[in-house]
């Protein structure tokens, strides 16, 4: 079998995946993946998305050649897939829209989410503003009085955005808030999952629709260089961004394929978001994945500086690529982030996302260890507007 032909009809990459929920909604989720296989087949809903695509998004975003950085490194060609550029300003717009289309053409009623640092409540609050239909956030106290733009925005956009006073009043809370209020009606409502996680059909869908990047950056490089890359490269919170890259290559054996994870403080330290590096068999919101869990199977509490990659689990598909030796994942801690977030910006004019320089810092590291014909192909997320303030304090700049 191909590898890009996942997952089994059970929602299965290898032994991750699956639904780990109770049997009612087994039903709900597999009502979800029929209409889903039936609605992706229909030229109206293809020529739709394709022209949101184009003339809403600004797709396809451009693979630019960072010249200075890859001189100031030496060794390998280091090109940036551009999901900075598109309207939003990172990648989450690509499986949100599709998301939101997709709720409309089953008739829904209600998209409804939650959201942590806010990024994920804003592209789909854009994407359900777009397609004309109600949006529910749920949020965190906590996050809401950290994440003042994004909430602003949420409001801007007219969705409902719902604090969650309960528990630890952050993302963990608001996933069962979401996930509660989705199941007063799960007939008319959809649940928007944020990330290639979740029960099946989530891992595929949010993939699928991700799978646009690799697609444009595979043709985007061959008609620029004449082959494929030699590498290419993706930071790994949920996953989506990198299985957005990755898909595209995933047969093609030549073109190396890395995931990067946070090392936060360190891998020594409890201070990381290394899901895949140093994490354990188990299960988390719905499907089996590599954790980083207790000795009881909780979860741990991870940290990134890149709040987007703090998740203590990881996609299904992340979790047997890498069993099957496919992809590498490795490791970047903030020190590096925050080098490679401050290289992208001066040398060449591009503030990354703090996510997003996890992968820079990767390609930057290994560009050295290669030859001057060899490219790196680096998925570059999303843009850093967010993270600017932060970064100037931190740095004291
Ligand atoms: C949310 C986010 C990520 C992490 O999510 P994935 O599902 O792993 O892609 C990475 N980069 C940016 C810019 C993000 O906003």
């Amino acid at each position: 079998m191909k590898k890009s032909a996942m997952p089994d009809e059970n929602g299965y990459f290898g032994e991750y995946g699956g639904q780990i929920i109770p049997p009612q909604l087994v039903e709900i989720m597999n009502q979800i993946n029929d209409a889903y296989e039936e609605i992706i087949k229909l030229d109206s809903f293809q020529q739709e998305l394709a022209e949101l695509h184009a003339d809403y998004i600004g797709r396809p975003s451009p693979v630019y050649f960072a010249r200075r950085l890859t001189e100031q490194q030496g060794g390998a060609r280091i090109f940036l897939k551009r999901e900075d550029l598109n309207h939003t300003g990172a990648h989450k717009i690509n499986h949100c829209v599709g998301e939101a289309l997709l709720a409309k053409y089953m008739g829904k009623t209600k998209v409804l989410a939650e959201t942590g640092a806010g990024q994920h409540g804003v592209a789909l609050a854009t994407a359900c503003a777009l397609v004309g239909i109600d949006c529910e956030i749920h949020m965190g106290e906590i996050d809401i009085a950290k994440e003042h733009p994004n909430v602003t925005k949420m409001k801007i956009l007219g969705c409902k955005l719902v604090p969650v006073s309960r528990g630890t009043r952050t993302l963990k809370d608001a996933v069962d808030s979401a996930f509660e209020a989705f199941l007063e009606d799960p007939v008319n409502f959809f649940y928007a999952i944020g990330s290639v996680v979740g029960p099946h059909p989530f891992p595929k869908m949010v993939r699928d629709f991700q799978s646009i990047v690799g697609r444009e950056a595979r043709e985007q490089f061959l008609s620029k260089e004449n082959r494929l890359p030699d590498v290419a490269i993706a930071c790994v919170g949920g996953g989506s961004n990198a299985m957005g890259l990755f898909t595209a290559f995933l047969d093609d054996e030549s073109v190396k394929l890395i995931g990067v994870e946070p090392a936060g403080k360190g891998l020594d330290t409890p201070d990381h978001a290394a899901t895949l590096t140093l994490g354990s068999k188990g299960s988390l919101h719905g499907f089996e994945c590599y954790n980083l869990q207790d000795q009881q199977g909780n979860p741990l509490p991870v940290y990134s500086i890149a709040s987007g990659l703090d998740y203590p689990a990881v996609g299904p598909q992340h979790c047997h690529l890498k069993d099957i030796k496919r992809v590498n994942y490795e490791t970047i801690d903030d020190a590096e982030c925050l080098d490679a977030f401050m290289k992208l910006s001066r040398l060449e004019g591009i503030i990354p996302a703090l996510e997003s320089a996890h992968a820079v810092a990767y390609a930057m590291k290994l560009a050295k260890t290669m030859t001057a014909e060899q490219t790196i192909l680096v998925n570059l997320s999303g843009r850093g507007d967010k993270d600017a303030d932060f970064v100037a304090d931190y740095l004291e700049l």
